[in-house]
């Protein structure tokens, strides 16, 4: 077990709100709660009613662009363990994209994790990109290189 480098785990140690927090949903949130979240905040801050609070406008939209997405939102959620500044995230492994199997009854790749959860690649992942993904049963996180 290796820990996270040094600049992926101090990217966001300053930023003070995460998307969870800037639409006050809990992080494990349903779709429809953080819809209903959006939409009530975005009433609330929008400009014409309140134009002193348009950084916070604007927050509510980022946050919603990413967190409307299934797939945005686990990518942001990989992304936000790592960045956590907590000290029990690691990533456990560097790994190929080639070291994934692929699982021709679900047309999924994946890579077991050493406490029998898996690993799951991104379908849509950019072919020159590296990404960060988190097993399915337990917080370990492997570092996928192209
Ligand atoms: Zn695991």
């Amino acid at each position: 077990m290796s820990q996270a480098p040094e600049s992926n785990s101090k990217q966001n140690c300053t930023e003070k709100n995460s998307h969870y927090e800037t639409l006050n949903v809990a992080p494990d949130a349903s779709q429809e709660q953080i819809r209903q979240a959006y939409q009530a905040l975005a009433l609330k801050y929008h400009p014409d009613k309140n134009p002193l609070e348009s950084d916070q406008f604007f927050r509510i939209n980022e946050a919603w662009k990413v967190l409307q997405d299934r797939e945005s939102r686990r990518i942001y959620d990989a992304e936000r363990m790592l960045d956590s500044c907590r000290e029990d995230y690691f990533i456990n492994e560097t790994l190929k994209r080639r070291d994934f199997q692929l699982d021709v009854v679900e047309d999924a790749r994946w890579y077991g994790c050493r406490c029998g959860g898996r690993y799951l690649l991104p379908e849509e992942l950019a072919p020159a990109e590296t990404c960060y993904i988190a097993c399915d049963e337990c917080s370990l996180v492997v570092q996928v290189d192209p």
